[in-house]
């Protein structure tokens, strides 16, 4: 499941490749791919678009489109959106390769290249924003997102403030993307497991060190992960579809019964607001 740092390595592969590319025709296998506004209009308005810069809020994508013709009459394209979600990848191939039997929009654009939609869960969305539209304002999910955490606004104090009195476990609140925006099941593992704290921690039993150890935790993980142009802990795809090399393993997550690296003790899981938790029943506590 693509997190932050994936959909960041996305986002700057995208930006490398689809710049200035004219999208001339587009394929939609699957309908439901597209969330709004309908399959047919979808395709109408992307025609004879041109990508300009790719932009990241959360896990969501987003691209201004520019109109290829007629510049002075329409001033923008509108926007495209995108949500890899469960398992949704953006592969940028030749327009000659055979067509995936997952891939479920397809984008021809100028000079024998596609943008292809690969999804084989199908949970994943794509939608077209209006010009003069927030997207906000379409994409429902963006409007709910709290702040990105290598922001400004991701300060120690608004995190102890969004978790301050809360009674719900720590994890469950690291997932919510109205706390912090991007952040995902493999990530919050590993910071609360280099902070030493449990995932079914209540919220309201984090001192201020504990909330400033997995502040510092939180944009420790995903600088690492950055920096190796995402993981390999799933199946993650960058751009030309080679697998993300995030050379280190991780200290916890998917690691059940192995070692913990850091004391031997056998690492668990757990059910957690109905996803897993990994965890070292004695480093965190
Ligand atoms: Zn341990």
């Amino acid at each position: 499941v693509p997190e932050l740092p994936e959909v960041e390595t996305v986002r700057r592969g995208l930006n490398s490749v689809t710049r200035d590319r004219m999208i001339t025709g587009i394929e939609i296998f699957l309908p439901r791919s597209i969330a709004a506004p309908t399959p047919t209009e979808f395709s109408q308005h992307l025609q004879g678009k041109t990508f300009g810069q790719w932009h990241r809020r959360g896990k969501y994508l987003l691209v201004q489109l520019q109109p290829s013709v007629g510049k002075q009459v329409a001033p923008s394209g509108g926007w495209l959106g995108v949500h890899l979600r469960m398992s949704g990848q953006l592969l940028w191939v030749k327009a000659t390769d055979p067509i995936h039997k997952h891939t479920r929009v397809r984008f021809c654009c100028a000079d024998g290249q596609d943008l292809r939609f690969i999804d084989q869960r199908t949970f994943g969305k794509l939608w077209w924003i209006p010009p003069k539209t927030d997207p906000a304002q379409v994409m429902a999910g963006l409007a709910i997102l709290g702040p990105e955490p290598f922001s400004d606004e991701f300060s120690l104090d608004y995190l102890m403030q969004a978790l301050a009195r809360r009674q719900r476990p720590i994890k469950t609140a690291l997932l919510d993307q109205a706390v912090i925006a991007g952040l995902g099941n493999i990530y919050a593992d590993e910071a609360l497991f280099l902070s030493g704290i449990h995932p079914t921690t209540s919220c309201a039993q984090l001192s201020r060190e504990n909330v400033r150890s997995l502040h510092h935790s939180i944009q420790t993980v995903l600088e690492t992960a950055l920096q190796e142009g995402g993981t390999t802990f799933s199946s993650f795809l960058n751009i030309v579809g080679v697998n993300g090399n995030y050379g280190r393993a991780a200290w916890v997550y998917g690691r059940k019964g192995q070692p913990c690296r850091h004391c031997g003790t056998p690492i668990e899981s757990m059910r957690l607001g109905g996803r897993s938790a990994h965890f070292c029943p004695q480093c965190q506590t």
